[in-house]
């Protein structure tokens, strides 16, 4: 790591040390041979998804899941005796140890592919032409030249800014830095982020609040998901507040440090940890886009691109949660990739761009969610009710067999047009994030309800269901 510099110009400068800015620089960098450096301003490599986001929250919810199974094996006939309570305070060391491990890796993987990583604060000066702020204190600054520059620059949560008090609260950020399991907690959100944590907390032991604006948790799924999922949430002892209407301020008590929770209808709720789960906006503060003219949402901030990741401006290009198209890692890296391959690979890359449909996506959720192409309400307005055919199915997984708590499995296959082909897949049930990839490649080939049918199922799981349904 160069504290500023080692260079004055670079063929590829990339704003961003996150999925979609390391997948560009180093494709760009050991495939293509180019003069490339990262500008990473946090001082750890990785962006969300290593540091705030996916890896942590996984080890989180395989925690969570181990309770479960925990509290399921008795119906198996073993007697375990839990003798302390889950050490979240080791847990949490343990897994801020492998993060940073991790990050010591992708230092070196920057390395090997010939990437400078440079640890600075980046704000355009010019269209070629970015400063580099330390961020080691010295103060120290650089403005070096690019003849192309990558904007990857993420997002960060949001916090409301109109709700006295609302500041007591956490994010996804701080979520990852709580040393204790907190006795109460409450979350606002109903996305994926929110319904992630509240299964983490319920499932090692927080008495969990979520407070939710509609009926249903993850508006943006499949009706079917919605509904299962809210529903064995609260079975599980979730406390899901519907039709919640904003906090009108947040208290924090000085005995103890709780926090209370003001309603509109003058009730209460004390908690000891609040964590807005209300949205990400894009991480452009600073930047100084205006120096250069590169154009935003006026309302979002989401930074304008085309298909092939170009802004509006020459030679300079965004991807990424910067853009807020579909907010996971590897549409970033593909995103990333694809771009250093146009720009630097040989001519017949020049059209390369990631296509954005049929994104499989999970939500580790309590039991695992996974979802891709169109939901049925989508599918109906976009292809009309007479073209789309649904199958259905709901059972108890065989895991399920041996114990008293059930959990729910149900699939939804989104069918259109004579031929029947998949255009969208529902899952909730155990395993739905590791069955989704294989049923995504069949989707991105076009795949038909009568090919699902001619794949011999795979006896006892619950994915055979997905290819016998009738
Ligand atoms: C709690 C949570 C859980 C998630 N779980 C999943 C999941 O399970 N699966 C999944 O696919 N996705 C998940 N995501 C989303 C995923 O993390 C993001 O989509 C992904 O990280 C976006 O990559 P990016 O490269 O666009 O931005 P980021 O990874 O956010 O990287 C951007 C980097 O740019 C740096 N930066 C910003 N401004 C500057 C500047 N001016 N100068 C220098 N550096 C700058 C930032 O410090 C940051 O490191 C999760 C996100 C969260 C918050």
């Amino acid at each position: 790591m160069a504290p500023i510099s080692k260079s004055e110009e670079y063929d590829f400068l990339v704003i961003g040390g996150g999925s979609g800015g390391l997948g560009a620089a180093r494709r760009a960098a050991s495939r293509y041979g180019q003069k490339v450096a990262i500008v990473e301003r946090s001082g750890r490599l990785g962006g969300t998804c290593v540091n705030v986001g996916c890896v942590p929250k996984k080890v989180c919810w395989n925690a969570a899941s181990i309770a479960e199974t925990i509290h399921d094996a008795a119906g198996y006939g073993f007697s375990l005796e839990e003798k302390a309570p889950f050490d979240w305070t080791a847990f949490k060391h343990k897994r801020d140890a492998y993060i940073k491990r991790l990050n010591g890796i992708y230092e070196r993987n920057l390395d090997k592919d010939n990437v400078e990583y440079i640890s600075a604060h980046a704000s355009f000066v010019s269209p070629t032409e970015v400063n580099l702020q330390a961020i080691d204190g010295s103060q120290e600054t650089k403005t070096v030249k690019a003849k192309k520059i990558l904007i990857a620059t993420g997002g960060y949560p949001l916090i409301p800014k109109n709700i006295p008090g609302a500041n007591f609260g956490i994010t996804s950020d701080g979520f990852f830095d709580l040393e204790t399991l907190p006795k109460r907690v409450a979350l606002v959100g109903a996305g994926y982020i929110a319904v992630e944590l509240a299964g983490i907390f319920n499932a090692l032991g927080s008495e969990t609040h979520l407070f939710i604006r509609g009926e249903t948790v993850l508006r943006k799924f499949d009706p079917m998901i919605q509904e299962v999922l809210t529903n064995h949430y609260e079975k599980i002892g979730i406390k899901i507040h519907k039709n919640s209407k904003q906090f009108t301020r947040v208290e924090k008590l000085k005995s103890g440090g709780s926090l209370v929770l003001h309603k509109e209808d003058g009730s209460q709720l004390e908690v000891d940890t609040l964590l807005w789960a209300i949205g990400r906006a894009p991480l452009v503060d600073g930047l100084s886009l205006d120096k250069v003219g590169v154009e935003s949402d006026s309302n979002t901030g989401f930074v304008f691109v085309d298909d092939y990741q170009n802004t509006n401006v020459e030679n300079i290009y965004a991807l990424g949660d910067v853009c807020g198209k579909v907010e996971l890692t590897p549409v970033a890296i593909a995103a990333g990739r694809r771009l250093a391959e146009r720009l630097f690979g040989p001519s017949e890359f020049s059209t390369r761009k990631l296509n954005y449909e049929n994104v499989p996506s999970v939500v580790f959720a309590h039991p695992e969610i996974g979802a891709i192409g169109y939901s049925e309400p989508e599918a109906r307005a976009k292809f009309g009710d007479e073209n789309v055919k649904i199958y259905k199915t709901s059972f108890i997984a065989m895991y399920y067999a041996m114990l008293e708590n059930k959990g729910p499995t149900s699939y939804k296959l989104v069918c259109v047009g004579p031929e029947e082909r998949v255009v969208g897949l529902h899952i909730i049930g155990l395993g739905s994030a590791e069955m989704l990839q294989g049923f995504g490649v069949a989707m991105k080939m076009g795949a038909t309800k009568a090919d699902f049918d001619n794949c011999v199922a795979i006896h006892p799981t619950s994915a055979e269901e997905l290819v016998t349904m009738t």
